[in-house]
């Protein structure tokens, strides 16, 4: 039977990017999404008179293919290059890492991309897929908000980190569960200080050792930015994993104060937030999955790497596979 109509759940840029090559080749796709708007990691916060991208930091291009495309996004004015010193930071010592490194970010925030990316697609957002069930040659959805949705699919992609897949998938498929439930994804611990002055500090981002934190970064040094002073702060995996369980009342005084010692200034006006599958830890090395006997397809960048590209070349390449 020839596969028309594909459900991707999940609208992070692997979804997208499966999307925007299904609908290139003919094919008819409707997305889903738990969340209210797209980018999935690729997020930004805004708080007040701040915002913080809160997720995916930045992204580079080394692949030919998505050199190509990063320059479309360019042109478009969807993304731009992020040109703040970037440096690396140890017990107070700073020195320098490659600045020669292309960094784009969306703009005028980092989900600003996505929210792009799906102007010409079919998205249903605030749907969280609790359930898929294949009935005959169809597969039908089931949303926590709505119960069954009403178009039936073909083709079924989940776009979406390895252990809401392994839920997802039906117990007949038991090598698929397994193959998503042994994937290891890493936890990130963040903190958001909004600032009332601007601070100075030598550095826009840095990649910090020897501290619960492995990266801090200015956020109004990005491009079209509001000017108002906000930190994002990010913790190492082991720190992370280690206060996985904790609360934020627990955690974010250690956040903070691991924030003031690097920027040796007081931080009093924040936020957190806990990215429970936030990288992969060793990734498939597989770009896709896709079992053409099932109609079922899997992408995201836990296959690859954990990088907006690998992302990105996960759901094409699925894309590309699907007649
Ligand atoms: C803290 C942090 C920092 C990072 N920094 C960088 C960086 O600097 N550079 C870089 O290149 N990459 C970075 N990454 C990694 C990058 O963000 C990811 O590799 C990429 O965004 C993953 O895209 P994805 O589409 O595979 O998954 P996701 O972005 O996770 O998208 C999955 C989507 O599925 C939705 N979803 C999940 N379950 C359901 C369900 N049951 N029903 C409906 N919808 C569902 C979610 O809401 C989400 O929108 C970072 C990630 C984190 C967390």
């Amino acid at each position: 039977m020839k596969i028309d109509h594909i459900a991707i759940i999940g609208t992070g840029i692997a979804g997208i990017s499966c999307a925007k090559t299904l609908l290139a080749a003919g094919k008819r796709v409707t997305l889903f999404d738990k969340s209210a708007r797209p980018g999935g990691r690729m997020s930004t916060r805004t708080f007040e008179h701040w915002s913080a991208d809160h997720g995916a930091q930045y992204f580079t291009a080394k692949g030919d293919s998505f050199k190509n495309l990063t320059n479309s996004w360019l042109t478009h004015g969807f993304i731009q290059p992020w040109l703040g010193k970037i440096v690396a930071y140890k017990n107070g010592q700073i020195t320098d890492v490659d600045n020669t490194l292309q960094r784009y970010v969306g703009v005028p925030a980092m989900n600003s991309l996505a929210k792009y990316l799906v102007a010409d697609l079919k998205v249903h957002f605030s749907q969280t897929i609790c359930k898929i069930e294949q009935v005959e040659d169809s597969w039908i959805l089931f949303s926590k908000e709505q119960g069954q949705i009403q178009d039936s699919f073909d083709l079924v992609i989940l776009a979406i980190p390895p252990k809401q897949a392994a839920d997802l998938i039906p117990d007949r498929m038991k090598n698929l569960q397994e193959v998503c439930s042994h994937v290891k994804m890493l936890p990130c611990w963040t903190l958001i200080a909004y600032q009332e002055s601007n601070m100075t500090l030598p550095f826009d981002g840095a990649f910090v050792e020897e501290s619960p934190f492995s990266w801090i970064a200015r956020n109004n040094s990005k491009p079209l930015r509001s000017n108002n002073e906000s930190w994002t702060a990010q913790a190492n995996p082991e720190w992370s994993s280690q206060y996985i369980n904790h609360s934020k009342s627990e955690v974010e005084p250690l956040l903070v104060s691991a924030f003031e010692e690097i920027v040796g200034q007081p931080c009093k006006r924040y936020q957190s937030h806990l990215w429970r599958y936030a990288r992969v830890d060793s990734p498939r090395n597989e770009s896709f999955i896709l079992d053409n006997n099932n109609r079922i397809g899997i992408c995201g960048d836990w296959l690859v790497n954990s990088t907006i590209e690998s992302a990105w070349t996960s759901g094409q390449m699925l894309g590309e596979q699907i007649e």
